[in-house]
């Protein structure tokens, strides 16, 4: 039998799941070959990157390399930015690979495939706001991340030489991502005194949290929004509900009655959608947002051997709601499509996907973390607050890694990441 090589496009929460028990249980064997392509060559969850921006959490302890895991997991990583496919031809295309000094180091390639799966998450949506664009900065990636934190770093570095300056930092969205961020920067705040930043208090910080909907983290049950609504409103968190952002400017942001919300720092956290470069694919059944349409089996209708998964895939599950843009959504789908895959192979049946919400937690930095657990853990579902709440929130990760590595090197992984931690700061101040 001809090597079936098969080519997953994304290594986050989806592409890195799927990549790992592919490879664990059919890379190591002469009959496949599973590739992961990514644009970066360090992996870190998304729903930490907001830790990243503050600097509660640092690439070289929590980023996992793609070549060394593939090494050991059984894949083969292919480090390149995905522009295109021909799905007649089965090819994927990559961008030429430039060097910091802007050095060509890899001209355009095309990749082949026999089987390829797009996992190519989600950016946010700024729908079309004039000057979102230019002004803010998006928390969709770790670069983009580890460019708050240094912007970050500097506002803290003029704040401790002037005591009458003041931050003002706005974050546009109050999805779980903007409430996340604007927590832990009050507990940055509380942490920086220990590094000698000696003037910064929270007196100096202003953090504007401004949500279009009539309630915070409109997505989930209003029980939980009122919650870390009034956690917020403790901690000192300036909440703009149902105001919605007209323009950004350099110096802060217009709202639909005229008002400027001032921000020396603008975050865009609202919205999410496909990739931009989705909107080029022809050949695809590409959604108004950039997602791909596809059935229950992830499979795109009428093409051959492409599958799409994660936030990038826009599927329609039995109830009639859309596949929702989270990590746990993408991890089961990877779950699912790793079985129907080993299945096609030994000529099984593949079955539908069925997402299971196990609800959702929403963590407040050393604050609080508050959520609702659902589905198997009990049935119905129910509230969760403070240190079950966080528990809970961190076994989450603790999940992703259990895919990556296999349940106790995960445990062992994350034992080895405390102990790195033992030495260092507990914040990262470069
Ligand atoms: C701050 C934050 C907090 C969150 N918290 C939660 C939470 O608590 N619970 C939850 O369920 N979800 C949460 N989410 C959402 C969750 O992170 C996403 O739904 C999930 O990561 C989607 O997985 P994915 O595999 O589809 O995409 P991603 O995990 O985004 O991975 C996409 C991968 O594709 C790569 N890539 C992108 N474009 C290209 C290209 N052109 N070429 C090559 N590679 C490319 C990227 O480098 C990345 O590795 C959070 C998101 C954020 C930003």
């Amino acid at each position: 039998m001809a090597v079936k090589k098969i080519v997953i496009v994304g290594g986050g929460a989806g592409g890195l799941a799927l990549a790992s028990r592919l490879g664990r249980k059919l890379g190591k064997t002469d009959k496949f070959d599973i590739c992961l392509i990514d644009k970066s060559p360090v992996h870190l969850w998304k729903p930490k990157l907001h830790e990243v921006a503050v600097g509660a959490i640092d690439r070289s302890i929590d980023g996992l390399l793609y070549r060394d895991h593939g090494l050991k997991n059984g894949y083969r990583f292919i480090r390149g930015e995905f522009t295109g496919c021909d799905v007649d031809n089965k090819t994927i295309d990559l961008a030429p690979v430039y060097a910091e000094d802007g050095e060509l180091l890899l001209s355009s390639r095309n990749i082949d495939y026999d089987i390829m799966v797009l996992a190519l998450g989600s950016v946010s949506n700024t729908f079309g706001t004039p000057g979102a664009i230019e002004n803010c900065i998006f928390l969709d990636n770790l670069l983009s991340a580890e460019f708050f934190h240094q912007k970050l770093l500097d506002a803290l570095l003029q704040l401790s030489e002037s005591e009458d300056k003041k931050l003002s930092i706005g974050i546009v969205g109050a999805g779980a991502t903007g409430v996340e961020l604007a927590a832990e920067l009050f507990h940055v705040i509380d942490s920086v005194k220990d590094f000698g930043y000696d003037n910064v208090s929270d007196g100096h910080l202003d953090v504007h949290l401004i949500e279009a909907s009539p309630k915070i983290l409109p997505q989930l049950p209003e029980r939980i929004s009122a919650r870390a609504q009034s956690l917020l409103d403790r901690i000192g968190v300036k909440l703009h509900i149902g105001v919605q952002v007209q323009e950004v400017t350099k110096d802060g942001f217009i709202t639909h009655d005229g008002n400027l919300i001032p921000a020396n720092i603008k975050v865009w956290a609202a919205g999410v959608m496909g990739p931009s470069i989705f909107a080029k694919l022809t050949q695809l059944p590409v959604t108004k947002r950039n997602q791909i349409e596809v059935d229950r089996f992830m499979k795109v209708d009428g093409v051959e051997d492409v599958y799409v998964i994660g936030d990038c895939a826009a599927m329609e599950l039995q109830d009639g709601r859309m596949s929702p843009p989270r990590a746990q959504a993408a991890d089961q789908m990877a779950h699912r499509l790793h079985k129907n895959l080993v299945n096609k192979f030994k000529g099984k049946a593949e079955n539908e996907f069925v997402y299971k919400d196990y609800g959702s937690l929403v963590s407040l930095s050393r604050f609080s973390a508050v959520g609702n657990l659902m589905g198997s853990m009990r049935s119905g579902e129910f509230f969760v607050e403070g240190h079950i709440a966080r528990f809970m929130y961190m076994s989450l990760y603790q999940r992703h890694l259990s895919s990556l590595y296999g349940y106790f090197s995960a445990l062992i992984y994350r034992f080895a990441q405390k102990l790195l931690r033992w030495h260092r700061p507990k914040l990262k101040l470069h």
